[in-house]
């Protein structure tokens, strides 16, 4: 490969070893920036690779609570402001029980190159607990959430780091913390979060923006290729926010959406998914996607099986949308994708596909919409709603949908150029970290070593 590239990531591993996650996050984008390395040894005499690699800051704290049976409950809390150099720190919270320090670093990794090819002055950051949400009352929610600002609130601030929802925070969680940062801060601070509610400083737009924006990316992706979204079946996995808004935004554009699911399985209606339905079930009354079958009991349910592929991926569909979880697709299952004539794999959840399944696709002519450009509309949106608490002023649904769809254009284009500048071919997720990087380490170059 390369002499530098090797030598960082052999450090890398040493240092980090138990991080699994962190590490496949940065051996694929490490690999990637070989012929821009190459070309550079300013990068190696200023060490910015180790630099870029190794967080500015990792905040890890308690967060004690007590539940509705009046026992204290205690978890573990994270924030890891991972790059600055290009704008506060951003990037969402998750609360799920898998949360550990390796995908906290992982997620905020990739969230430094993401935020950099939105082209708005983000920096990245991620954070979050091993809270699991299934199954607690609003009021258990709601004092973890306080609990949590109550240590977050020394971390963050509008100029600062500005973090917004992900897996398990969704409105009503933001609401809570934003509520308590209010209280403890003593000071109306709309751009501390995003992803507010519309009453309190919150953006049009931004609750659909991930899901809408991954199908722009992929629109522009297909038209690249003389491929038209018309007509195509899609598969998407998760029933959470992103998948939602996925599902709306492509049927709008007449794909058919055979499949969705959560993290028990899947449910198939040949008929095309009734996105209602499932908005009822998972926005509304928070309960499993097998529900569906009560209203249609010609859909088809299939439980996950532990230690096997989701069972969502077994559907045939000309379209792929991961939108649920890290790691969903590995290698076995690219090969069942492949075999059942995928045409595009669109990455609305982060790091869905395994390096190799990634490669794998690449070679067989399956068109990649890598994370970090393609599901870049939430953050951006995000974005686009601290201009507007700026501003103390707010757009309409239109202009903030037009904005968004323009960025995803243009972190296509900029995806598409870079690979044919480097001789990519289809390798858009190659492209994406080269352009990234480019931005990030002109800006890290500019401000000398810190
Ligand atoms: P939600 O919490 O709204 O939904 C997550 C969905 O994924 C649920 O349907 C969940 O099912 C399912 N899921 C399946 N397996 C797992 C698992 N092992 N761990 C967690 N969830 C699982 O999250 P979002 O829709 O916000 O996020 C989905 C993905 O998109 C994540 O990778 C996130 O990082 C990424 N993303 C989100 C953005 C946003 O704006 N929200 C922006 C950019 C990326 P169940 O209910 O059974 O847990």
């Amino acid at each position: 490969m390369n002499k530098y590239i090797d030598e960082v990531l052999e450090k890398l591993v040493q240092k980090n070893e138990n991080e699994k996650e962190f590490i496949q996050a940065a051996t694929e984008v490490l690999v990637s920036l070989k012929p821009v390395i190459e070309k550079n040894p300013n990068y190696q005499k200023t060490a910015l690779l180790e630099r870029l690699t190794e967080p500015e800051r990792i905040i890890t704290f308690r967060v004690p609570w007590v539940d509705d049976n009046g026992a204290v409950q205690v978890n573990r809390g994270y924030r890891v402001q991972f790059s600055g150099a290009i704008g506060p720190f951003k990037g969402g919270l998750r609360f799920h029980p898998s949360v550990n320090q390796s995908i906290m670093k992982f997620l905020g990794f990739e969230q430094v190159f993401k935020n950099a090819l939105t082209t708005l002055p983000i920096g990245g950051a991620k954070g979050g607990s091993d809270f699991d949400p299934k199954g607690k009352s609003d009021n258990e929610i709601m004092r973890f959430c306080q609990s949590f600002m109550n240590e977050l609130q020394r971390h963050i601030s509008h100029n600062l780091d500005v973090p917004a929802g992900d897996i398990g925070v969704g409105a009503r969680e933001v609401g809570y913390l934003f509520g308590q940062y209010r209280k403890i801060k003593n000071t109306f601070e709309a751009g501390v979060l995003t992803g507010k509610g519309l009453e309190y400083g919150g953006s049009l737009a931004r609750k659909e923006a991930t899901g809408f924006g991954l199908i722009y990316f992929v629109r522009e992706m297909l038209k690249a290729n003389n491929i038209d979204l018309k007509n195509k079946t899609a598969i998407i996995s998760g029933s959470g926010n992103v998948a939602i808004y996925a599902c709306q935004k492509a049927a709008e554009y007449g794909v058919k959406v055979v499949a969705m699911s959560d993290s028990n399985g899947s449910i198939y209606d040949q008929n095309g998914i009734d996105l209602n339905e499932i908005k009822r079930i998972k926005e509304v009354e928070r309960l499993r996607i097998k529900e569906y079958q009560k209203k249609y009991p010609n859909s088809i349910y299939t439980e996950n099986k532990e230690g096997e592929i989701p069972s969502i991926y077994r559907i045939k569909a000309d379209i792929i949308l991961p939108c649920a979880t890290q790691n969903d697709i590995n290698i076995d299952c690219a090969k069942i994708l492949v075999q059942n004539g995928a045409i595009a794999i669109g990455e609305g959840a982060n790091m869905p596909t395994s390096n190799e399944a990634i490669e794998y696709f690449i070679n067989n002519n399956v068109l990649l919409a890598p994370a970090k450009a393609a599901n870049a509309g939430g953050v951006a949106t995000s974005a686009l709603e601290m201009s507007q608490n700026s501003m103390r002023y707010s757009w309409s649904f239109e202009e903030v949908d037009n904005k968004l769809d323009c960025i995803m254009t243009n972190i296509f284009n900029t995806c598409y150029k870079t690979a044919k500048e480097y001789n990519l071919g289809i390798n858009y997720a190659a492209a994406a970290n080269i352009a990234a990087f480019k931005k990030v380490s002109a800006a890290m170059d500019a401000q000398g070593i810190i």
